[in-house]
């Protein structure tokens, strides 16, 4: 019962109209990837190419700019088809073809290890990796929920292993990016495969609960907007809504699976024009009906940490039922579902036009953001540079992580090393066997000299000679970590014992 996805489909998902010459591009993009994917199908049967739409579809919802969707539909090309990385580059420009060519390379990164180490480590590695280009995980948040979506397909004895390195690397990813549309969404399909039993549970409580709540909230929405509406405040929308599943269940866990005990289950969303506007419908609600204690939260003036902004309450309302609400303006919404990507939307919008739900009313410059430092700075650059897109992208590719790169070994496994490090340090950091019989180096298939700096994101090979077992005194002179240099003092160390024996 698939819907059926069609390029228009995706056209019809971006939160902003495209440019004529936008959507050329796309329709083109996507004419390419049907051609290079043809007579591939998905485990669900469907042809490949419905994968790559969808991928593009969920990047166009969550409002990125064109670059990323063209990227999206062209995600597995490089991976799943002859078709080089160098004729998407020719095509489609240099932009695509970096974001295309970081999702293969992630795509490539391996998972194992221990438990605790699996995720840390590979969490700090998809940090690595999204630190030259946001966009490139974006796309892969995207990628990963649409074969979640589709995980009924894969054989089940793989789904947990999906589901479970979906929560636990994915999920907080998404959180990160402060995009809790798909966060809550995986969340909700891991916890269908991964704890089935409660989530039977759980979706039948809340179906309960919500079927005789139904009447009360269409009631109590239209009377809060009367309300609202008599004091003079503009209500751009206002909504009953459901809380995500697994969170619903992480609640419920806390409170002995008593529903009635949870007060936000639905909560009514209320989204107002300006930040005054919020503070003012709090006042004429918390008159009409008195609020709970200690459920009060100002997060305008206090964002969350992935920067988050609303008014919270929970009054007793209508009929004394208890009721969690809030208030927010247009642009809070939007960046609370989307995340970063609500800069794209902005960014675009300011430029030209952007589809609103609500408005067009400009929104205020949000607070600076807390959390994680290069959020911060993302809306920093986003302000000096105003309005300039491609500024504001070039920015996005500033690495995060500025003294340190990473390089892949050909089998996907990350090496991460000072910056100016060799194919030397890259040996060593391998196995100290290694590093002993390196004799040259691969960068991205072509050889390089062995006192070459590594650049960020490159595949390097090192090549061996099976005989040589010592390495070259003048190693020392380029290498840069310590690691490199201590096995080869040893080495000619070792060396110098038996060199007095005549060898
Ligand atoms: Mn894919």
């Amino acid at each position: 019962m698939a819907s059926a996805i069609s390029i228009d489909s995706v056209i019809r998902a971006s939160r902003f109209p495209l440019k004529s010459d936008a959507e050329k591009r796309l329709r083109d993009a996507f004419l390419f990837a049907e051609k290079a994917h043809e007579g591939q199908l998905r485990r669900s049967g469907e042809p490949y190419i419905t994968h790559s739409l969808h991928v593009a579809k969920i990047l166009a919802e969550i409002g990125m700019d064109t670059t990323t969707l063209i990227a999206g539909l062209l995600h597995d090309v490089p991976e799943d088809t002859p078709i080089p990385l160098t004729e998407i580059e020719t095509r489609f420009g240099e932009d695509v073809a970096y974001l295309v060519d970081g999702i293969t390379k992630l795509g490539k990164i391996k998972l194992r290890g221990s438990r605790e180490e699996y995720f840390l480590e590979n969490l700090r590695k998809m940090f690595l990796a999204m630190a030259k280009d946001i966009r490139v995980v974006i796309i892969k948040l995207a990628d990963r929920l649409h074969n979640m979506r589709t995980l009924e397909h894969v054989p089940k004895e793989k789904r947990e292993r999906i589901a479970r390195e979906t929560m636990e690397i994915y999920g907080p990813i998404a959180n990160r990016l402060g995009i809790g549309e798909i966060k809550g969404e995986l969340e909700d399909l891991c916890f269908q495969y991964l704890d089935p039993e409660h989530y039977a549970e759980t979706k039948k409580i809340e179906e309960t609960y919500l079927h005789q709540g139904k009447a009360y909230m269409d009631e109590t929405v239209t009377l809060f907007r009367r309300l609202l509406e008599k004091e003079k405040i503009k209500v751009m929308d206002i909504s009953g809504r459901t809380k995500f599943l697994y969170r619903l269940w992480k609640k419920l866990e806390r409170h002995d699976m008593d529903i009635t005990r949870i007060y936000d289950l639905v909560a009514i969303r209320i989204i107002v024009p300006e930040v005054a506007d919020c503070y003012e419908a709090l006042g004429i609600i918390h008159r009409e009906y008195r609020p709970m204690v200690g459920r009060i939260k100002d997060y305008i003036s206090l964002p969350k940490p992935n920067g988050y902004q609303s008014l919270h309450t929970t009054v007793f309302g209508p009929q004394g039922r208890i009721l969690e609400i809030q208030i927010r303006t247009e642009k809070m919404h939007t960046e609370a579902e989307f995340g970063i990507a609500a800069h794209w939307i902005y960014t675009e919008r300011d430029q030209r036009g952007w589809k609103s739900f609500f408005s067009r009313k400009k929104d205020i410059v949000p607070k600076e953001p807390h959390g994680l430092e290069w959020v911060r700075q993302l809306q920093e650059w986003q302000k000096e540079i105003g309005r300039d897109d491609e500024e504001f992208l070039k920015g996005l590719k500033i690495d995060f992580f500025k003294n340190h790169i990473f390089a892949f070994t050909p089998k996907g496994d990350i090496i991460e090393l000072p910056e100016d490090a060799t194919p030397i340090d890259f040996a060593y950091a391998i196995h100290s066997q290694i590093g002993d019989a390196a004799s040259g180096a691969k960068a991205d298939g072509k050889i390089i000299p062995l006192d070459q700096h590594i650049v960020n994101g490159q595949v390097i090979e090192i090549l061996t000679e099976k005989n040589k077992k010592k390495p070259s005194r003048d190693w020392l002179d380029f290498t840069k970590t310590a690691n490199a240099k201590a096995h080869i003092r040893r080495a000619l160390r070792n060396d110098g014992l038996f060199a007095g024996n005549g060898k």
